[in-house]
């Protein structure tokens, strides 16, 4: 069985054109553009790389890139004045708070700082909330990047056995209920699933299977149900290069649609990202608190 891949790369690049057109045309109107503040706290040198690749892409768009930068001893009140100054700028489309956090910095408090208006990452809890309650557009940037894949590709989810692999707040969680809301049936698998010995019985009756665990080949390519379609999220550096959660080359032979890693998933979510941004400016603009 030769399998579709599913390339993120592709959606992104046309979703990127649509965003850039749909900027100038707000340009036009209001004489305004989305303004992007990114927040990073310490030195992490692989943040300060995607940093300098998402300032490049926001301002292809036309968009407005804002970087703030706090010290490895940034505290807690530090971290929280600035963004409660970024919420209450009127020029500020959207805030994204690079992580991981240093220790000192409580991760939950700091992200339940940012206005959920402001919030494009789709991590605060009144986002989720609204994510599952049916407006998935305001979902974390990856849940929705999953389902866009699935949907661009007309994967069919109505009735269909759905398994997840892992169930963090930010990936798992979110695109589980945004399957059970494409009336997929949906199990979600986590770490105590494999240790009591069934994630291969789970693993092996999904056709549809999103694995996001960060564990290198923890799904075996022979457990992978003939014709199911595979969504890979994990990204791990293994002997060297990048992999995912996946036995990529054999879940190649037995599936009908595979994300690539790199390649799948990974390249929409920043588009969809910035889709979350214009839409965010968009509404305040149409509210008039612009
Ligand atoms: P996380 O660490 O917050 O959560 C991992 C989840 O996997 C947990 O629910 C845990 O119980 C489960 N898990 C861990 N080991 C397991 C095992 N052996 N068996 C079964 N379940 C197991 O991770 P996350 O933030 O959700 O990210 C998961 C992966 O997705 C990572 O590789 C991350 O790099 C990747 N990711 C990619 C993107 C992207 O843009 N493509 C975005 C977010 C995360």
């Amino acid at each position: 069985m030769t399998p579709v891949l599913l390339k993120g790369g592709v959606l992104a690049e046309r979703l990127f054109a649509s965003l850039k057109t749909e900027v100038m045309q707000l340009r036009k109107i209001s004489g305004k553009v989305p303004c992007l503040a990114n927040i990073r706290i310490g030195q992490n040198f692989s943040v300060a790389l995607y940093e300098k690749a998402q300032k490049k892409r926001a301002e292809d768009i036309g968009i407005s890139y804002r970087g703030y930068h706090l010290g490895d001893n940034a505290t807690q009140e530090q971290v929280e004045r600035l963004i409660h100054r970024l919420n209450q700028d009127k020029t500020v489309s959207g805030i994204i708070l690079q992580v991981p956090l240093p220790k000192q910095l409580d991760p939950k408090r700091t992200v339940y700082a940012i206005h959920p208006q402001k919030d494009v990452e789709g991590i605060h809890p009144e986002n989720l909330g609204k994510a599952i309650l049916g407006k998935e557009e305001y979902g974390s940037c990856t849940a929705i990047a999953i389902m866009d894949l699935l949907k661009a590709y007309k994967v069919s989810l109505y009735g269909k056995e759905a398994v997840i692999v892992g169930s963090s707040d930010i990936v798992g969680k979110p695109a589980s209920l945004m399957l059970v809301d494409s009336f997929a049936t949906t199990t979600i698998c986590h770490i105590a699933t494999t240790e009591r010995g069934n994630l291969e019985r789970h693993v092996r009756r999904a056709e549809i299977l999103v694995v996001a665990a960060g564990k290198p080949h923890l799904i075996k390519g022979r457990w992978i149900h003939k014709g199911a379609v595979v969504i890979d999220v994990g990204i791990n550096k293994y002997h060297g290069r990048l992999v995912g959660d996946v036995e990529f080359e054999e879940a190649k032979k037995r599936s009908s649609y595979i994300t690539p890693v790199p390649g799948g998933v990974g390249p929409l979510v920043p588009a969809v990202l910035m889709r979350k941004l214009v839409a965010s400016f968009r509404r305040r603009l149409e509210n008039h608190e612009l």
